[in-house]
């Protein structure tokens, strides 16, 4: 267990740092941020920051001396970094699960070796490889890059076979995996946090609305599918935990079909979809984090009250705000960027236990 007043290291420097720093200050432990980019909204709220490139192993090094355990938020750390700072100091979760989530190819093949329900999918590492994936698995179908995929970056629809060409110039022409195009009803997350003991706990699940590619809301109770499906995808999800041996916040993408619900990705990390638990869950996926990889016990993940609503701020929404505040029931949370960028996530706004007036 970490005694408060231990440091812990997070890699990464956006609004999930920051929300993680914020929980992690509130237990009474210190947050050095580290992170290459000049801006860093994590580090306004903690006390110390390396800014420094991901394979300055000086840096790393000095960083990993200041910490008694490390973390991270943003899902694209080189693993090489990972594994290079678990020489130095505990880093939960491990560098496993990070691994496995930054290739779209590797992660689906875990998740179906474990047993669970996948869209059916191939590896296009060429544009040859295309026609095969296409005859195999048929349109319509997405074409996603392997790697640095997020919020529908790196991803093209394909109608028909003919946009097969399209479809690949889209992407960049970058190593890929097609999925078959998956029917859903709803989209949702699952959202655990397993100890450093192996106890695990689940957030209820939100459905989760996007547009654009972009997570707009997540909302809670769920449609009826959803909660009767989110039992089958917690086992899924819990299963996945263990192979990993994990510690931490765990996140699970799914589609509810009709054949059951259907894994799509998962972030080995707090989430989007989970940031309606600082107001709406008993405690936090933030806290859990901390406490999680501090050896703390884990807070109750129990739903305050219904009905939660979450909403992004992306964009020109941030404008939004003084409308917001004015409804005495949400709750606004600005991550302080300062450029405001179309499909740039700024802020969010929480709704426990009350509907948006
Ligand atoms: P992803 O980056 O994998 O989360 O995909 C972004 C969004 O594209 C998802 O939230 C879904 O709305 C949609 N999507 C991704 N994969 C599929 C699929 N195989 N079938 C249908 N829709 C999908």
């Amino acid at each position: 267990m970490l005694p408060p007043g231990s440091t812990i290291g997070i890699l990464g420097g956006g609004q999930l740092g920051r929300m993680l720093g914020l929980a992690a200050a509130q237990l009474g432990y210190k947050v050095h941020v580290y992170a290459p980019d000049a801006e860093s909204v994590a580090a306004e709220v903690t006390a110390h920051h390396s800014q420094a490139a991901w394979d300055d192993e000086p840096r790393l090094a000095a960083f990993a001396a200041a910490c008694d355990a490390v973390t991270f938020e943003f899902e694209n750390v080189p693993v090489d970094t990972v594994r290079f700072l678990s020489g130095h100091v505990a880093i939960r979760p491990g560098a496993l699960g990070l691994e496995i989530a930054q290739d779209r190819l590797a992660e689906k093949k875990f998740v179906a070796d474990l047993g669970g329900r996948t869209a059916p999918f191939a590896s296009v590492p060429d544009r040859a490889a295309l026609d095969i994936a296409l005859a195999d698995i048929g349109a319509p179908a997405i074409l996603k890059t392997v790697r640095m995929g997020y919020d529908g970056k790196g991803q093209a629809r394909l109608a028909t076979p003919a946009d097969a060409d399209t479809a690949w110039q889209t992407i960049g022409r970058h190593a890929a995996i097609l999925e078959g195009f998956v029917a859903f009803e709803h989209e949702f997350s699952v959202i655990l946090v397993r100890g450093i003991d192996g106890e695990i706990r689940t957030w209820d699940s939100s459905v989760n609305v996007h547009e654009g590619g972009i997570l707009a809301t997540a909302s809670l109770p769920p449609p009826p599918v959803v909660i009767e499906q989110q039992d089958e995808a917690r086992a899924m999800m819990a299963e996945i935990a263990d192979a990993l041996d994990y510690v931490g916040v765990l996140t699970g993408e799914f589609f509810a079909t009709d054949a059951g619900p259907v894994f799509n990705e998962m972030a080995p990390r707090v989430h989007n979809s989970g940031h309606w638990t600082i107001e709406g869950a008993v405690t936090s996926q933030f806290e859990n984090h901390i406490r999680a990889i501090a050896g703390l016990p884990l807070g109750s993940t129990a739903t305050r009250q219904l009905p939660v609503m979450m909403r992004n701020l992306i964009g020109a929404d941030i404008a939004l705000i003084p409308d917001l505040l004015a409804d005495e029931n949400c709750h606004v949370h600005h991550y302080s960027k300062t450029e405001v960028r179309e499909g740039r996530k700024l802020g969010h706004a929480t709704w426990a236990g009350a509907s948006p007036t």
